[in-house]
């Protein structure tokens, strides 16, 4: 950072004041988190100069010979992780695994059934907006309303309805265990391909504290910055080699031209990281912060969509409490607190208004927060939303939420923010 101080102050002024954001908030965004220095350094090395379009051994560019060593580190512990026969760490990010995928197994007009957007799909699992949307026919499931978990007699249903040739497993904004074994038995009853997008519960897959999608699915596709901790990226992973040539296929040159190897290097030292038993505890204590969070909300009177979590993130239901989730997001905001408004299942706001906030623990518990901590920041929200106009009580929120910064830095060894 001193040497871009040095070379362009502009820009590293901008990146001193996000360091002391990062440092200064209670990042509860469900699909952020804070890699560790050593995957840092991968992504600002010499590793971004080079050129590798191809896979390993078989490039398309001279020089490659480092670069094939550890994109092949990256694809072996990607295996490991995961218990694959295959794994492209190419995809740029989450949506370009997807698109690789489609690519693959589908064509223009086909049918792909995924969760509804407003239920806690993806915008890549069919939404309008989307290639996924624009391409092909896209049908939807959601949740039980009753329930507002996952219905698999109403997915058969749908599936043997509109016979898709995809069906897409995988959420955004799901705060239970999906059941693979299910989803398999609907897809194969109607002869579809099943893709399960694990990008937000990747960590807890690889930790085995979510059970693993490889077994029974045609692809599994993910993000590596999520629960899973790594530089920003996507993966594609399948139990088929065969399918996996055709992936790699549809990376490149079917979708994506050189590979980002200084990215692809910290997904490597991330899944080295993950496989070691201290990211096993990591995840578990992932899992204990966001339910010890989602209990203590509930306790405050704030219903939690589902009754609860399963997993690293949590949907609050304002509607009960009078607020929207835009109103919601800005008054957390205001305190320092950072995390999204969210629909929930059948949401009567709009898609910008929405009545829901999400919440997650994986950022936070990397930085050693535990479940006690966790406790109070339901404490410190429950307070923000209940007294939305009270002055006193936002100034102690601020305090509060910088008491628990303090308590547990994050990236002591970078700079100390330049003054302005
Ligand atoms: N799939 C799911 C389920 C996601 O939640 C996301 C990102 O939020 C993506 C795909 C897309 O990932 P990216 O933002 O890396 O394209």
């Amino acid at each position: 950072l001193d040497f871009l101080l040095q070379t362009d102050p502009t820009i590293s002024g901008m990146m001193q004041k996000e360091l002391q954001r990062q440092r200064e908030h209670l990042e509860l965004i469900a699909s952020e988190n804070f890699t560790s220095p050593a995957v840092m350094a991968t992504q600002g090395s010499v590793l971004t100069n080079k050129y590798a379009e191809g896979l390993p051994k078989k490039r398309y560019y001279g020089g490659c010979e480092f670069i094939d060593e550890i994109e092949q580190v990256a694809i072996d512990r990607a295996k490991e992780l995961f218990g694959a026969a295959s794994a492209n760490v190419q995809p740029h990010s989450g949506a370009q695994a997807n698109f690789a995928v489609f690519l693959t197994l589908l064509k223009p007009g086909d049918k792909i059934m995924g969760m509804d957007l407003s239920h806690g799909g993806h915008l890549t699992h069919g939404s309008p907006a989307n290639v996924s949307g624009k391409w092909f026919e896209a049908v939807h499931y959601g949740v039980s309303q009753e329930t507002e978990q996952l219905d698999y007699d109403h997915i058969l249903e749908v599936a043997r309805q509109e016979r898709p040739k995809l069906i897409i497993c995988g959420y955004s904004a799901y705060p239970r265990i999906i059941n693979f074994e299910k989803f398999r038995a609907i897809a194969d009853e109607v002869g579809a391909y099943l893709l399960a997008d694990i990008a937000h519960i990747a960590g807890l897959v690889a930790s085995g504290h979510h059970p693993n999608p490889v077994p029974h699915c045609d692809v599994v596709t993910t993000t590596t910055h999520k629960t899973l901790r790594g530089p920003r990226g996507g993966l594609i992973l399948t139990r088929d080699p065969e399918l996996g040539k055709k992936f790699n296929k549809s990376v490149f040159p079917g979708t994506q031209g050189g590979p980002l190897e200084h990215v692809i290097a910290g997904k490597a030292v991330a899944f080295g990281e993950a496989l070691k038993p201290e990211f096993k505890a990591y995840s578990g204590q992932v899992i204990a912060n966001a339910q010890a969070m989602a209990q203590q909300l509930q306790n405050r009177g704030f219903k939690i969509v589902s009754g609860g979590t399963d997993n690293h993130l949590m949907l609050v239901d304002l509607r009960s409490v009078n607020l929207t989730g835009k109103q919601a997001d800005q008054l957390v905001s205001d305190v320092n607190i950072t995390a999204n408004k969210n629909t929930v299942p059948f949401d009567p706001e709009s898609p910008f208004v929405t009545s829901g906030l999400r919440l997650g623990s994986p950022a936070m518990t990397t930085r050693g927060l535990g479940t006690e901590d966790f406790a109070e920041i339901a404490n410190i929200i429950a307070d923000r939303l209940q007294n939305p106009e009270d002055e006193q009580v936002k100034q102690a929120c601020v305090q509060r939420v910088a008491a628990l910064c303090e308590r547990f830095p994050l990236y002591p060894h970078l700079n100390a923010p330049v003054p302005a």
